[in-house]
């Protein structure tokens, strides 16, 4: 942390010859997140079969999956299926 005027500002140097380069990378960006706005919206996709994480920037913050395309579209068809075995 270096100081600039009255707050404070994160400077980092990457050493091109490490090989934890990409790692160091995600690091600066997950700090970056930590330290964000939008860090409380942060949220596990539903699908308990997916891995990834998102930032629900919806309007009321009511977003359930990764994406609606996939993990949203599979949790809509698997409800769907289970209403028809249940009519029958
Ligand atoms: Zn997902």
């Amino acid at each position: 942390m270096v100081k600039k005027d009255d707050s404070y500002v994160l400077e980092y140097l990457c050493d091109t010859l490490n090989n934890n380069v990409l790692l160091s990378i995600l690091a600066i960006e997950f700090m970056k997140l930590l330290n964000s706005t939008e860090f409380k919206y942060l949220k596990k996709c539903d699908n308990h079969k997916c891995s990834l994480y998102f930032i629900d920037t919806s309007k009321n913050h009511s977003r359930r999956w990764c994406s609606m395309d996939i993990c949203g579209n599979r949790a809509k068809v698997n409800k769907f299926s289970k209403r028809q075995k249940d009519i029958k």
